[in-house]
């Protein structure tokens, strides 16, 4: 099955994509791998990628699609894939109908506040990476890892000002591929406010 995740930044696709792809046994691909791979492995689309990057450049369109259709044609995506935050733009998306059908399109939906309150609550180790959530997973005590005693801070992107940054650039570039692929008749809605768990539960039942 070829899925895409849809959804604003917050409201889980990545821990979907990777609970489902273990379930299905089909890979997830997001771009941020993507890039790193192609930079780690000096092909020459990864030469070009870490230029842009160096620069503090976003990636364009038609390097991003180039990366994918390389990265579907891999053995391992015959027998499908989940794109975790591919496409980014109907631009992209027109670009990814050329050579790619779509079975369906999974949208995670989310209010404002419920993302603003998930990524602003995020604490990250800075010795060991680990990660905290002052509402869901508090560390024993504030501020500091229960693996390692390193100090917790919030990431630039976590920070309220970033998130509502991310929003506006969701809203404007993303969200019109809602309509995109309802007008396609691929998309299925989910209530990605509860848990993991759920949103699971309702993914499974939308793809039956
Ligand atoms: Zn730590």
């Amino acid at each position: 099955m070829n899925l895409i995740f849809l959804g604003a930044p917050g409201a889980g696709k990545g821990t979907l994509a990777t609970l489902l792809s273990k379930e299905y046994r089909i890979p997830q691909i997001s771009t941020g791998d993507l890039f790193r791979a192609a930079v780690k492995e000096g092909s020459e689309l990864g030469r070009q990628v870490r230029g842009i990057m160096e620069k503090g450049e976003l990636v364009p369109d038609s390097l991003t699609v180039e990366l994918v259709k390389e990265r579907l044609s891999k053995p391992d995506a015959r027998g499908g894939y989940i794109l975790d935050g591919f496409p980014r733009t109907v631009a992209q998306a027109d670009a990814l109908a050329e050579f790619q059908k779509i079975d369906a399109v999974i949208n995670f939906s989310i209010s404002d506040e419920l993302v603003i309150r998930r990524l602003s609550g995020r604490r990250v180790c800075r010795s060991c990476g680990a990660i905290y959530h002052i509402e869901n997973m508090p560390p024993k005590v504030e501020g500091t890892c229960d693996r390692c005693g390193g100090e917790l801070y919030i990431r630039d992107d976590d920070k309220i000002d970033s998130i509502k940054n991310r929003l506006r650039v969701y809203k404007e570039q993303t969200e019109p591929l809602i309509a995109y692929y309802r007008d396609r008749a691929v998309l299925r809605e989910i209530d990605s406010s509860k848990s993991p768990q759920d949103s699971l539960a309702q993914i499974e039942s939308v793809l039956e």
